[in-house]
């Protein structure tokens, strides 16, 4: 059901909230000079991401039970997001979003979409061996592809064998 007015107002300050994370984070990782890889490619508007939208939480929202119940009211009440499976391994939950409609794969509330809808697929991009949704038009890229891909080029190497390299090191 599409966001009423004081849904839209309560996702606009949770997004702020985000997105200040988001920067404090993106920042440390900057200062760090942790390996993130970039975002290449485009968004096709498939809407893959919108059929089971997935969260990774923090290890004590998945291990305390009032946060757990918290995090997933909150999911369900303010982002219409309903509980669906769960990686217990590595705090990962997965939902249904009550916005999504199948038939048209629009969102009804394009403008009030949670933060990590707008974030999709950035997060990703930290996994050591990151994995897109089948069909997904983004593709994670090495911070060093060219320099990487130059060198590979240079050693003469059979071209299946530097195609598979390309594509196991991100370098396309
Ligand atoms: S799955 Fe990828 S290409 Fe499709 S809508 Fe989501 S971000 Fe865009
Ligand atoms: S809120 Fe909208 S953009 Fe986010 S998962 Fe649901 S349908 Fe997709």
């Amino acid at each position: 059901m599409r966001d009423g007015v004081l849904l839209r107002a309560v996702k606009a300050v949770a997004l702020l909230t985000f997105r200040v994370d988001l920067g404090v984070h993106r920042l440390r990782q900057r200062l760090r000079r942790e390996h993130v890889y970039v975002l290449g490619g485009d968004c096709r508007r498939c809407a893959r991401c919108c059929e089971a939208p997935a969260l990774r939480a923090g290890p004590w929202i998945a291990r305390l039970p009032p946060a757990r119940r918290l995090f997933l009211w909150w999911q369900e009440r303010v982002n219409g997001w309903s509980l669906t499976g769960e990686d217990k391994a590595q705090h990962v939950f997965v939902f249904r979003c009550s916005h999504f409609d199948p038939a048209t794969r629009l969102c009804d509330s394009y403008e009030s979409r949670p933060g990590p809808c707008r974030d999709y697929p950035r997060l990703v991009l930290e996994q050591a061996r990151p994995e897109l949704l089948p069909g997904c038009g983004y593709r994670p890229v090495s911070p060093r592809a060219i320099p990487l891909r130059r060198e590979l080029e240079a050693r003469g190497l059979p071209p299946e064998v530097l195609a598979r390299l390309v594509k196991e090191l991100y370098l396309e």
